[in-house]
This record gives structure tokens, sequence and C-alpha cells, in this order.
């Protein structure tokens, strides 16, 4: 896998789950990797993975909802490796799932808007400060299979993940013409923590997850980061504003 050879690219919420899964593939395809996360130990625990493969990787601690740890983060991948191709803007929550929308909890709506769509707004402007004087780059937004349908009890997080959806087809028309390349991936239900969270918190989670897909299985996050790879990759050279549907049959249904 040499897709990404001689390029740089930088992951955020890359400690865990989809994050760590995309990271570890970027590198595995090439990539020098700048993994950040607002959970420092566990970015510098993929970046060591990466090393201990014999890939290049830094580190940087980052919460995404702070405009300048994300400019700071960028500055570092860009002092680290020279140049930024790459950005798979990954950290995300998925709040409360447990209520219905007149009685779910302000503060998390805006907590659920704040890391899943400004964090992305924050990420997408200091990765093109960089990708437009290069003239080239690629961004992926992980957005979900929410941000394409409703589902119940979800108001926020479907919210947020349709804006992820509008922002990266806005974004993509921005800078179409100057070398930049800007999509998103729609997972269903993936094999993280964040699904562990639901299943925790609901016992019949696992099943209710399992039914919805037509596959029948939860999707494993090293699925999700093959596409990931694509898109950051020049394979996928004429996509963009394109949000690319991983969900085991979900949306067909
Ligand atoms: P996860 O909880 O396993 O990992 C999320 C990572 O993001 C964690 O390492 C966490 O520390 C980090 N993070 C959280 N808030 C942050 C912040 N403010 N700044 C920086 N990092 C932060 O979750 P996951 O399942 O791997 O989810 C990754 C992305 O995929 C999210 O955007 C999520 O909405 C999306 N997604 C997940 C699923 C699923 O079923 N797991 C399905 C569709 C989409």
């Amino acid at each position: 896998m040499t897709q990404m050879e001689g390029k740089a690219a930088l992951v955020t919420g890359a400690a865990a789950g989809i994050g760590r899964a995309s990271a570890l593939a970027l590198a595995r395809a090439g990539a020098a990797l700048c993994a950040s996360d607002i959970d420092g130990e566990g970015a510098q625990a993929t970046a060591r993975d990466i090393i201990d493969a014999g890939g290049r990787a830094i580190s940087v601690p980052c919460d995404v909802t702070k405009a300048d740890d994300v400019s700071a983060m960028v500055a570092a991948a860009v002092d680290a490796f020279g140049r930024l191709d790459a950005a798979v803007n990954n950290a995300g929550i998925a709040g409360s799932f447990e209520h219905r929308l007149h009685e779910a909890d302000d503060a998390m709506f805006e907590q659920v808007l704040a890391v899943n769509l400004r964090g992305v707004w924050h990420c997408l402007k200091a990765e093109l400060n960089v990708m437009l004087p290069q003239g080239q780059g690629a961004i992926v937004n992980i957005a979900s299979v929410a941000g394409l349908i409703g589902a119940p009890k979800a108001a926020a997080y479907t919210a947020s993940k349709h804006a992820v959806v509008g922002i990266t087809k806005s974004a993509a028309l921005d800078y179409a013409k100057r070398g930049i390349r800007i999509n998103a991936v729609c997972p269903a239900y993936t094999d993280t923590a964040m699904a562990q969270r639901a299943i925790d918190g609901n016992p019949l989670m696992a099943q209710i997850m399992a039914r919805a897909i037509p596959m029948g299985r939860l999707g494993q996050p090293a699925e999700i980061a093959a596409a990931v790879v694509w898109l950051c990759s020049d394979a996928s050279s004429f996509v963009t504003g394109h949000s690319l549907v991983l969900d085991g049959g979900l949306a067909a249904t």
C-alpha cells in the first residue's frame, strides 16, 4: 500500500475508534501522520504505534472546539512535515440518544454542535489556509448515515451530521478549482467505544443496531478507514463534494 507515499496527513480524534483506524491506515499507505485528540495520551499512543511499525508520526493534544488548539495542531503538522496533503476531520461525540427533542438537554445540544460542527468548521479553516497556497489537498469529514436520514431520540446528533454533509458540499464547491477536494463519509453503527457506550446504556441496542443493518452486523473501524484512505489519495482525484455511505445497506432500506 503506497497510495499516500510522500504525503503528510492529519487526523483529529485519532486516539480511538474510526480516527485511530484511519491514522493507522493512512500511515500504512505511506503518509507521515499528525495524530491529534483531546486525549493527548491516546493520540501519543497512536503515533507511537505508527513509529513502531516503521512510519513517521507526531501527536498533538487538540480540542477541536477551540480554534487556537486547531491552529496549533495544523502548525505542528506543517512544522514537522513541511506540508499538509490530507486531513481527516473525525473528532465527534454522540451526545445523548435517550430523549426525544422536547426533553433533550440544551447543554448537550450545544456540546454536540460545538464538537461535531464547529470543530469541523475550525479544522477546515486552518487546513485550507495551508492547502490553498499549496494548490493541492484532500479533506475528509466524518459525518454519519445520520447525516442523511433521521434517527429517533438523536435530534442533536442528526442535526450536527446533516450540517457536516452540508458544509462538505459547500466547501467542495468553494475550492473545486483550487486543487482541493473535500468529501465526507457516512458510516452506520461502527464497532467503537461510541457504539459500545450506546449498547451499555441499553442492552437491546446491540440487537437493534444489527437488525437495522441489512448485512446484520456493525461496521468495523478498518472498513471506514479504507474509504478514508481512498478519498485522501489521488485514486479519488475526480471526487469532491461527495458523501460516501458505508452502512451495510442501511440507507437502502
Ligand atoms: P470514539 O468515541 O470511539 O472516538 C472519538 C474520538 O474523538 C476519541 O478519541 C475522543 O477523545 C475524540 N474527541 C472527542 N471530543 C473531542 C474534541 N472536542 N476534540 C478532539 N477530539 C475529541 O468514536 P468513533 O465511533 O470512532 O467516532 C468517530 C467519528 O465517527 C465521530 O465523528 C462519529 O460521530 C462518527 N461516527 C461514528 C459511528 C459509530 O457508530 N461509531 C457511526 C457514524 C459516524
